[in-house]
């Protein structure tokens, strides 16, 4: 009962991150492409390896519902659990987003948090969290018995199925769970149960990414809009988000090199 808690993968066994080559390639920006995220919907933005983007809030509060694939195979997809796994609950600046069996490499590191300074609040809430899944009409129809369109999930669906010319049913396999960027969350200290509460993020607030592979994002602007109240509906305040894509020359990353596969031979016993 009072065993001691064994950190289960300690950070210092990760491959250290390249953020210095980050930093420095950053003082040589190029815009080259930006996307405007209405309130209620999801659209898609395409990130080279070795390019960089950015999340901005540009109006209001407002939290954004990210997928990540690897633009070359759709197979290759954004793995919360194991993201949260090796950070934690909530990533920042030098933190990885990871891929999914049988990948299992970063995909995009966070580069700047303009929220690092919230940290952990009395409640034991912070911002950017892996521990969420995405708003969904599935678990809205089950508490709420409503049918409601506009949620995460189905923005997200609704942006790749047009991006893929592809039917709902088969984008909907693909849409997988989240990092709720802007968003302010938690698990309560007596019941472990999921909370959200108002974002602390106001217009100017970012998060920026370095692409470790060739990415396809897709960001859903939440229903639940700052999540102070609730999500899955039409009710709560909502504004548009940005998405900024940067490329530096390439001699500004020397040293950096695109992450290979997980070396494991997948044999698994057999
Ligand atoms: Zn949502």
């Amino acid at each position: 009962m009072n065993a001691k808690p064994i950190i289960c993968y300690p950070k210092e066994k990760l491959k250290p991150s390249n953020l210095k080559i980050y930093q420095e390639a950053k003082k040589n920006l190029k815009v080259i492409n930006e996307v405007i995220i209405p309130p209620r919907d999801a659209k898609c933005f395409q990130v080279k390896a070795g390019q960089f983007f950015r999340i901005e809030n540009i109006e209001g509060p407002q939290v954004g519902d990210l997928n990540l694939f690897n633009s070359d195979n759709l197979d290759e997809k954004f793995y919360s659990g194991k993201t949260r796994a090796l950070h934690g609950t909530h990533i920042s600046t030098g933190d990885q987003m990871w891929s999914s069996f049988p990948y299992l490499r970063p995909l995009a590191t966070i580069t700047k948090d303009t929220l690092d300074w919230y940290g952990i609040d009395d409640d034991g809430g912070s911002v950017h969290d892996v521990i969420g899944t995405r708003c969904d009409p599935y678990t809205e129809k089950l508490l709420a018995g409503n049918d409601y369109h506009y949620c995460c999930h189905s923005n997200l669906i609704r942006a790749l199925a047009k991006e893929k010319n592809i039917k709902t049913n088969e984008s909907e396999k693909y849409i997988h769970d989240v990092l709720n960027v802007f968003m302010c969350t938690g698990f309560t200290k007596d019941t472990h149960q999921y909370f959200m509460k108002a974002s602390p993020t106001k217009p100017g607030d970012h998060l920026e990414f370095f692409a470790e592979i060739n990415l396809l994002g897709v960001l859903s602007s939440c229903p639940g809009g700052d999540c102070g109240s609730e999500h899955s509906s039409d009710k709560a305040k909502c504004y548009p988000l940005k998405v900024t894509t940067f490329s530096t020359d390439k001699t500004n990353l020397k040293g950096w090199s695109s992450p290979e596969v997980s070396a494991y031979n997948r044999k698994h016993g057999l």
